[in-house]
């Protein structure tokens, strides 16, 4: 297939990975009339459930991978450590978005760190640590207090440790295994931001508004929009985050997670190469849902409108919430405003991202505050 011609409604599309954010893609374009089949080793998964066809068999299955490049007109991925491998075997046959290049430099913290560097975006002082000969001159060259992270495979805050001494620093080496891993200056945040890009394959990019995230051990807890940022600030976000994809030569939905210091310096934290949790608010709240643009871009098209239609919060239902059996979920159906998404993950364990709610109200302010009773409330229930 021309990379040149869209890919029409009608067509079948391929999803690498079934969890929840494969399963919202999933539901986004069949909503537009295309045929999704799903790759995921999992015979629950939360995608499989939702697709055309859900083919039960590892990302390094050459059988499975054969057969999605030959039925599918386009394949897209819906987590970043997809296996270099996977990607390189369905390019051959089919249209990958975004590209195993693009994605590449998001599954190593070491990699996204020195990218960010050679393209000149803003991001924390960093350095490697591979060895216990590496820490004395990662901790002179990064200072404390730091965070010691593994370089890959950790995510939700999972594989990280603070270093608040050179001694601290031996023992966070230890904790982690001694691993791959990177220190990073652990800078005093005075809110965390994120913008969802989204870039054509003919270089349009259109970015959504800033939300405003608060994370609780890591994990993303909640958005809301518009964040408390001035015209500027959110106009710096977007221009930095539009900046990381046309570095990146990315085509499809891109998260970039931001930092703003005490200083109102922003700061690249990572990225994630699929739409993300903080635009989980665009389902209820947007003009264009995320995932509707994951469809869109995948196919050739040009982004839809990226407007906020209402004030909204989305707070994360995590494993921890079906502690005492399922929430009554009647009390969000009971609030004006509110809308629940569940995944279908049969098993809520401690952490796990279960579902959202998004809150839309006459202001940020008043969702984030409805959200969190909500929430608080189905804790309490
Ligand atoms: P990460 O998995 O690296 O995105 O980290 C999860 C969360 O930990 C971030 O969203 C921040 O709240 C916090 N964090 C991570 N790195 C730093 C840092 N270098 N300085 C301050 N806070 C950080």
């Amino acid at each position: 297939m021309a990379a040149g011609r869209p890919i029409m409604p009608g067509s079948t599309l391929g999803m690498l990975g079934g969890g929840q954010l494969g399963r919202m893609f999933t539901v986004a374009a069949r909503t537009m009339g295309y045929r999704v089949l799903v790759l995921d080793p999992d015979p629950l998964s939360p995608a499989g459930a939702m697709a055309d066809e859900h083919v039960h068999a590892g990302y390094l299955d050459t059988a499975a991978l054969d057969r999605l490049a030959g039925e599918c007109d386009a394949i897209s991925t819906e987590f970043e450590n997809v296996p270099a491998e996977a990607l390189a075997r369905l390019t051959r046959h089919c249209i990958v978005r975004p590209a195993g290049e693009a994605v590449a430099p998001t599954q190593n913290r070491l990699r996204e760190k020195a990218f960010f560097d050679r393209h000149g975006l803003p991001t924390v002082p960093w350095a490697e640590v591979s060895s216990p000969a590496d820490l004395k001159s990662a901790l002179a060259a990064v200072g404390t207090p730091s965070l010691l992270k593994h370089a890959s495979g950790g995510y939700d805050g999972k594989g990280q440790a603070p270093v608040d001494s050179p001694a601290a620093a031996t023992d966070a080496f230890a904790s982690l295994g001694e691993a791959e891993c990177i220190l990073e200056r652990r800078v005093t945040l005075a809110r965390e931001l994120s913008v969802i890009v989204c870039r054509a394959a003919d270089g349009t990019v259109a970015c959504y508004p800033p939300g405003e995230n608060v994370h609780v051990d890591g994990i993303l807890s909640t958005t809301a929009l518009p964040a408390a940022v001035d015209a500027a600030m959110a106009e710096r976000a977007r221009a930095v985050a539009a900046a990381t994809a046309e570095a990146l030569g990315y085509v499809g939905v891109l998260g970039v997670e931001l930092f703003v210091t005490g200083d109102d310096e922003i700061l690249v934290n990572e990225l994630a190469p699929r739409p993300h949790n903080s635009g989980h608010y665009t389902l209820d709240a947007a003009a264009t849902t995320q995932f509707e643009q994951q469809v869109r871009l995948l196919c050739g098209f040009t982004p839809g409108p990226t407007d906020l239609l209402s004030p909204v919060a989305m707070v994360n239902l995590l494993g921890d919430l079906w502690n005492d059996g399922d929430p009554d979920w009647s009390r969000v159906f009971a609030t004006p405003g509110a809308y629940l998404h569940l995944y279908g993950k049969r098993e809520p364990r401690p952490g796990r991202k279960m579902g959202h709610i998004n809150v839309l109200a006459m202001d940020a302010a008043t969702a984030l505050e409805r959200a969190r009773a909500l929430h608080a409330e189905l804790v309490g229930a």
